[in-house]
C-alpha cells in the first residue's frame, strides 16, 4: 500500500529533478581538474571501443578478399591481418587503461564529495537552532546523513561514468554508422527511443520507490535509537515483543519496497533488451540483404553488428544509471533540506564579542513562544547583578526551564529583550554569549570518555587542579578519587556507570569550570540526596560569589539565601519577593513551602 501522506505527484517533484542532480553535479565540479581528466579518459576510452568493430570490419573484409583471390597479394594482406590483430589488441589495451584512470577519478571525487558532504551536514546539525531539532527525530537525522548521503555519492561513484560513456559511445558511434549506411544506421539504433523513454519512466517509478524506502529507513533507524536509548524502559514493561513487532512491520514494509525496486528495475531491462535484440535482428536481416545486394560488405555488417554489442553493455547499465540517479534525487532533496534550512539563532551583522563580562543579567518585559501559539511565558521582568542568586518556582510547566534557555539565546525571545551587562544578548557573538552563561540542566548528557575530560568538556586547556576545585564545590571529588583510575576512569556511554545524583555532580563540576559570568542551575540537583545537596549549596555560594547566579528547584529549602525568588504559573510571575517576604505574604510559595517542610523534602538539612 502506497503510503497515503505522500502523494506520488508532490514525491516526484518532476520540475525539480533536474535541479536536484544538478547540485549534485556541482559538487562534483568543484574538483574540475579530476572531473576533466575523467571526461577525457571516458573519451579515450569510447573511441578505443570504437576503433575495435572498425578494425574487425576491416579484418574480415580483408579475410573476405583472401578467399575471393582478390585486390592484394596473399602474403600482404596476411601481414595487414596480422597488424590489424595488434591494432585490436592495442585498441582493447588502451580502452581499459583509460577506463581505469576514468573509473579512479570518479571514484576519488565520489569519496572527496562524501567527506565534504558529511562535514557539512555535520556542520549544519550543529549550527541548527533548537526550535528545528525540536521537531525532527535524531534517527531521521542519522538516516539523512548516512544512508541519503550515501545514495548521493553512489551516484557520483558510479552512474556519472557509466552516464557518460553511454552517451558518448551512442552519439559517436550513430554518427559513425550513419556516415556509413544511413538505413543500417536506423535500423542499429532503432531501439535507443523506447529504451530512453523506458528508461525515463522506470526512473520516476523508482525515484517513488526510494523515497518510501528511505523515509522506512528513516523510521527503522528512529525505532532503533529509541530502543537503544529507552532501553530500560522498554525492559521494564516488559515491552520487548511490542518493540520487536514494531521493528518487524517496518522492515517487512522496508523489504517490500526493496523487492518493488528490484522488480521495476529488472521488468524494464528486460523491456529494454527486448528491444535492443530485435534491432539486432533487424540488422542481421536486412545487413544480409543489403550483402546480397552489394550495397554492404561482409566486412561493413561485422562492424555493425560488432558496434551493437559493444553497445549492449551500456545499454545494460541503463538500469543502474536511472537506478543511482532516482536515488540521487530523492536522496539529495531530503539531505539539501537539512542544508538548505535557515539558522534562526545565529550572529547578527556586526555582532560584538562580550569581553570579559560582569554578568548583570537582566530580562525586560520577555515573552516567548515554541509554536507561535499559547505563550510558554509572558512578561517576565527581573535583574540579576554579579554576586546575587535568583530563585525560580513553580509548578510543572510554569515556563522554568524556557527562562533557562532563552539566557544563552537556545531560543530567541518572541517579545521584550535579554541583556547582558547591558547589551541585548542578540547584538553579541552567540560564542561570547555561550562562554558567558553556564546552564547546568537537570537531564545530564556525559560523553563516554574519562571523568577528567568530561569536567573539562568547556575548557580543555584547564590545568588538573581547576578539576579537581569544581568537582570539589560539587561534591564529587571524594567520590572521583575512590575510583580505580580516579579522575581517569572511563564512564560508560551517556555515563551508564554512575547514579543519577553522581551525573548530576559531574555536570555541576563540567558547568563551574570555565567560571562563566552567569551561571543557571535548572533542577540540576534533584537527583542529589538533602544532605548533599545541602553542601553542594553551600560550595557553591562560596565558589560563585561574583556570578550572577540563578537557581531553579523543587526543593525550596534550596533557595532560602536567594536575593529574590520569583514565582512562575501559567507562564507568568504571580509572587516575587525574597523567601521571608514570601513567607510572610501566605500565598503558593508559603504554601508550597509549608507543604515540604511537613512532608520533610524541603530540603533545609542539618
Ligand atoms: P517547566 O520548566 O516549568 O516545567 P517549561 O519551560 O519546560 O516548564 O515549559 C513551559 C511550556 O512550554 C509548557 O507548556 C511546555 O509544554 C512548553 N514547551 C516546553 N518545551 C517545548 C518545546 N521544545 N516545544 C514546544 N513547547 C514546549
Amino acid at each position: 500500500m502506497p503510503d497515503p501522506q505522500i502523494s506520488p505527484l508532490r514525491v516526484l517533484d518532476i520540475a525539480n529533478a533536474p535541479r536536484i542532480l544538478g547540485r549534485v553535479l556541482s559538487y562534483a565540479w568543484q574538483y574540475k581538474a579530476r572531473f576533466a581528466l575523467a571526461g577525457a579518459a571516458s573519451l579515450a576510452a569510447t573511441l578505443f571501443n570504437l576503433a575495435i568493430p572498425r578494425l574487425l570490419g576491416w579484418s574480415v573484409d580483408q579475410a573476405h578478399a583472401l578467399l575471393s583471390h582478390r585486390g592484394a597479394p596473399p602474403d600482404s594482406i596476411l601481414t595487414q591481418l596480422a597488424h590489424m590483430g595488434l591494432f585490436i589488441i592495442a585498441a582493447a589495451a588502451g580502452r581499459g587503461l583509460a577506463q581505469m584512470i576514468a573509473g579512479y577519478q570518479a571514484q576519488h571525487i565520489a569519496q572527496a564529495v562524501g567527506r565534504d558532504l558529511r562535514l557539512q551536514f555535520f556542520e549544519k546539525l550543529q549550527r541548527l537552532s533548537f526550535d528545528f531539532h525540536d521537531r525532527i527525530h535524531s534517527g531521521d537525522l542519522i538516516t539523512r546523513g548516512m544512508l541519503d548521503l550515501e545514495g548521493v555519492r553512489g551516484f557520483i561513484e558510479n552512474a556519472l561514468q557509466a552516464c557518460l560513456s553511454l552517451v558518448l559511445l551512442v552519439s559517436i558511434g550513430a554518427t559513425m554508422l550513419v556516415l556509413q549506411n544511413p538505413l543500417m544506421a536506423l535500423l542499429a539504433m532503432s531501439f535507443v527511443p523506447f529504451a530512453l523513454w523506458r528508461a525515463g519512466r522506470m526512473g520516476l517509478t523508482l525515484r517513488l520507490a526510494w523515497t518510501r524506502l528511505q523515509e522506512k529507513m528513516s523510521i527503522l533507524t528512529r525505532v532503533m535509537e529509541e530502543n537503544l536509548q529507552g532501553m530500560r524502559v522498554v525492559r521494564a514493561f516488559a515491552a520487548k515483543d511490542f518493540e520487536i513487532k514494531k521493528y518487524d512491520e517496518a522492515g517487512d514494509e522496508a523489504l517490500r519496497l526493496s523487492n518493488r525496486r528490484i522488480f521495476i528495475r529488472s521488468g524494464a531491462m528486460v523491456q529494454i533488451n527486448t528491444s535492443y535484440f530485435l534491432a539486432m535482428g533487424l540488422v542481421v536481416w536486412v545487413g544480409g540483404q543489403q550483402v546480397q545486394a552489394h550495397h554492404f560488405t561482409v566486412g561493413q555488417l561485422t562492424e555493425f553488428l560488432t558496434l551493437m554489442t559493444i553497445l549492449q553493455l551500456p545499454v545494460r547499465q541503463m538500469g543502474m544509471i536511472m537506478n543511482a540517479s532516482s536515488r540521487a534525487v530523492s536522496s539529495g532533496k531530503r539531505l539539501f533540506e537539512i542544508l538548505d534550512k535557515p539558522t534562526t539563532i545565529r550572529d547578527v551583522a556586526g555582532a560584538q564579542v562580550l569581553h570579559s563580562p560582569r554578568g548583570v543579567l537582566r530580562f525586560d518585559d520577555v515573552s516567548f513562544s515554541y509554536d507561535s501559539t499559547a505563550p510558554a511565558i509572558e512578561h517576565i521582568s527581573f535583574t540579576v547583578q554579579p554576586g546575587q542568586t535568583l530563585g525560580i518556582v513553580g509548578p510543572s510547566g510554569s515556563g522554568k526551564s524556557t527562562i533557562a534557555q532563552l539566557i544563552p539565546r537556545f531560543y530567541d525571545v518572541t517579545s521584550g529583550r535579554i541583556t547582558l551587562d547591558g547589551k541585548d544578548i542578540r547584538e553579541v557573538t552567540l560564542d561570547s554569549l555561550r562562554e558567558a552563561v553556564g546552564l547546568i540542566a537537570q537531564d545530564v548528557f556525559l560523553f563516554d570518555d574519562g571523568i577528567d575530560a568530561n569536567i573539562a568538556y568547556a575548557d580543555p586547556e584547564a590545568e588538573i587542579h581547576e578539576l579537581i576545585d569544581a568537582a570539589r564545590t560539587a561534591q564529587i571529588h571524594d567520590f572521583a578519587a575512590s575510583l580505580p583510575a580516579a579522575y581517569s576512569t572511563r564512564i560508560g556511554e551517556r555515563g551508564m556507570g554512575l547514579s543519577g545524583g553522581q551525573r548530576q555532580r559531574l555536570s555541576i563540576a563540567r558547568g563551574m569550570v570555565p567560571d562563566p559570568a552567569v551561571l543557571v542551575f535548572d533542577d540540576a540537583t534533584s537527583a542529589v540526596d538533602a544532605a548533599t545537596e545541602h553542601q553542594l549549596r553551600a560550595a557553591l555560594r562560596a565558589a560563585t560569589h561574583a556570578q550572577a547566579t540563578i537557581i531553579i528547584s523543587h526543593r525550596l529549602g534550596s533557595l532560602l539565601h536567594a536575593d529574590e525568588i520569583i514565582v512562575l504559573e501559567a507562564g507568568r510571575i504571580i509572587e516575587r519577593g525574597t523567601h521571608e517576604s514570601l513567607l510572610a505574604a501566605g500565598g503558593y510559595y508559603a504554601a508550597l513551602f509549608t507543604a515540604q517542610s511537613q512532608s520533610g523534602t524541603e530540603g533545609v538539612a542539618a
